[in-house]
């Protein structure tokens, strides 16, 4: 059979809430996109973290998206069925030691933080969502952390960032505008400092996951939100680490709400259910998600 070479779109939301404006937004967007470069739609369930995964949800998503009229390749991929590929992927990179066991729990992150800042008198650098950097404890166990992990203590696994991005050198990725402009970004994975790779609770992370399964299933446009901006740093690090292509990024504006906040899945007032149950039309959605405003039909790389 030939490779197959047409463009691939995809989208993916996480089965802990229902979808909302900013769904709609981010699903028509990518199934236009993909039908004006006459290329595959792909509908992917984000499910890796069991603790907040709902099987309810994951009907809604799917019951939402065929009441926009949209219509996906089959089988529709679920994350949770490919945990071997992203544990395999993860333990490529401890091989290359670029990733370290970590024993800490947030109480003990947030004491470390809170000593260094009253040491420095400084505020502690925090990642592009806001959250204190990791302050390095258990990168500085060194074998003495790979022996207690070895020897079955539950940990997370981070990222030893200095050596990651000494192996990887200067990284960008292709962002296209929503124009169809296509111009290079710089990207800052240090941004994230020594972020956890595979989570103690769940094992993976959405940054593993996400990354092997853009590759394993030929996704050649990623079309998302703004607020994954930054995450794409991390992404095309990993790309690089475990050789895998770099897909071309959108990222859309987000729908915000009337205090122009980003919505939220515990805002009932926006979920495309909702919006159904009190008689809203499909059209009536794309207006609310102001997809009139863009011109998915643009020359596109
Ligand atoms: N599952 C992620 C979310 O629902 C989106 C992942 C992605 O598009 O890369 O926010």
């Amino acid at each position: 059979m030939e490779p197959e070479s047409r463009p691939c779109f995809r989208f993916a939301p996480s089965p802990n809430g229902w979808l909302h404006l900013g769904h709609a937004l981010s699903a028509i967007l990518n199934f236009e996109m993909a039908r004006a470069a006459r290329g595959r739609f792909l509908l992917r369930i984000e499910d890796i973290d069991a603790t907040r995964t709902r099987e309810d949800y994951v009907e809604g998503i799917i019951a939402d998206l065929k009441w926009l009229g949209l219509s996906w390749e089959e089988p529709v991929r679920r994350q949770s069925r490919f945990m071997a590929d992203y544990l395999a992927a993860q333990e490529r990179l401890q091989a290359r030691g670029l990733l370290y066991p970590c024993f800490c729990s947030r109480t003990d992150i947030a004491r470390a933080v809170e000593a260094r800042e009253h040491e420095s008198g400084a505020p502690w650098p925090r990642d592009p969502d806001g959250a204190p950097l990791y302050p390095g404890t258990c990168r500085a166990l060194g074998s003495a952390g790979l022996a207690r992990a070895a020897a079955g203590e539950d940990c997370a696994w981070r990222l030893d960032s200095p050596r990651a991005l000494e192996a990887a050198g200067e990284i960008a990725w292709t962002e296209v505008d929503e124009q169809g402009e296509a111009h290079e970004v710089r990207a800052e994975p240090a941004a994230w400092g020594d972020v956890v790779l595979a989570r103690k609770d769940i094992g993976t992370s959405y940054h593993i996951a996400v990354v092997i399964d853009d590759a394993a299933q030929g996704v050649t446009h990623v079309v998302r939100g703004r607020d994954l901006y930054h995450a794409t740093s991390m992404h095309r690090l990993l790309q690089i680490l475990l050789d895998l292509p770099a897909p071309l990024y959108t990222h859309h504006r987000l729908v915000l709400d009337a205090n122009g906040e980003k919505l939220s899945k515990s805002l009932k007032s926006t979920a495309l259910r909702e919006l159904r149950a009190e008689g809203a039309t499909p059209d009536d959605v794309r207006e609310l998600a102001g997809l009139d405003l863009l011109d998915v039909d643009a020359e596109r790389p």
